[in-house]
């Protein structure tokens, strides 16, 4: 394809989501902006802080000497995911990368990606190489529910690729397009379509802080399964049958030893055994059912999905001000 497009020519964005990552953001930004620096001409680095309860946003704010700079300071904790919108709706750029603060990016890989664009793709993701940051059990469970995923619905997931990506305007207009409260960043990027390619990266270790919790990883994971696929309440409506005739079938075994060879003796065990077994899949499937439900209270209520408490623009007298236009379209 021909080289139509080049980076030079257009704003080019970073968005860097924060949580608690005080000991990394400093000299995280500044190695991006050094290798910004030589990579493109026009730049700006969208640093979305997640509600951090430690040092990270006095620390980003004090990098005056960025002008680059654009600090958005999201309201309390709203989870990367949100973050990540945040900061693609706050962008300016004609393409962007959303990359972590934490190392585990290599950010020598923006420029490749940007090769990628320059060729005419749209969107450039990072697969990891590796996982070795992760446990075998974390990995086992991740790759069973990529399969999952992918199993159960008309887009596939790319196992292995995050948030670690390049996307043009025309993705990031569509992306924004969305009104859904419960975004699953990984879906949307599959649903969304355009022209794309992998990048394959070796994952190095965090430099510093804490990882996402399980719990939170869990809760993402719900929400994946539940805005993109219908198959557990395909999966309970399955199981349902089963038992159903499961149940037919024991009955009619019972009555007839009953009418050949009388009253057997009464099945205490096996009547115990089967009443659990029941209420639990009853159960389940009542959580999984309620799980679509409350996916549903959730976007009808229709609250936003971040709140910001201030944006500061370096580059405008490192002056802290809340964007009167951004609350206005986030209320
Ligand atoms: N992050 C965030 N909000 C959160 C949790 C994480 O903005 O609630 C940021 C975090 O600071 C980092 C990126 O998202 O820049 C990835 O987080 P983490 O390293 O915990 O996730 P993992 O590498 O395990 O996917
Ligand atoms: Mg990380």
């Amino acid at each position: 394809m021909l080289n139509e497009r080049s980076i030079n020519d257009v704003l080019f964005s970073c968005i860097v989501p924060v949580f608690n990552e005080e000991k990394n953001i400093a000299k995280f930004l500044e190695d991006l902006r050094s290798h910004l620096k030589k990579t493109t001409n026009q730049f700006e680095i969208i640093v979305v802080d997640d509600g951090s309860s430690d040092r990270s946003k006095k620390i980003i704010s004090s990098c005056v000497n960025s002008p680059e700079l654009i600090l958005l300071s999201l309201s309390r904790n709203f989870g990367k995911e949100a973050a990540l919108t945040a900061g693609l709706e706050c962008c300016s750029g004609d393409v962007a990368v959303m990359i972590d603060a934490d190392f585990q990016h290599p950010i020598a890989l923006i420029s490749d990606m940007i090769l990628h664009w320059e060729n005419g793709q749209d969107m450039v993701y990072g697969v990891r190489k590796n996982r070795n940051s992760e446990t075998f059990f974390l990995r086992k469970i991740k790759t069973a529910f990529y399969k999952m995923l992918t199993y159960s619905q008309d887009i596939a997931i790319v196992p292995n690729a995050g948030d670690f990506r390049l996307l043009d305007r025309k993705v990031i207009d569509a992306l924004n397009s969305m009104p859904e409260k419960y975004r699953f960043m990984k879906g949307l990027y599959s649903w969304v379509g355009f022209s794309s390619t992998p990048i394959l990266y070796e994952v190095s270790q965090r430099e510093a802080g804490k990882k996402m919790s399980f719990i939170s990883l869990c809760k993402l994971a719900i929400s994946g399964i539940t805005s993109f696929s219908t198959l557990p309440l395909r999966l309970v409506s399955m199981v349902g049958i089963i038992m159903s005739l499961i149940g037919i079938i024991y009955g009619a075994y019972i009555l007839t030893q009953t009418l050949l060879y009388g009253n057997s003796t009464p099945g205490w065990t096996t009547l115990v055994v089967f009443m659990c077994f029941s209420g639990g899949i009853q159960l389940v499937s009542l959580g999984i059912v309620g799980e679509y439900i409350s996916g549903i209270f959730m976007e009808v209520k229709g609250r936003p999905n971040y709140l910001v408490s201030e944006k500061i623009v370096m580059n405008q007298s490192s002056i802290s001000l809340v964007n009167k236009e951004f609350s206005k379209k986030i209320a």
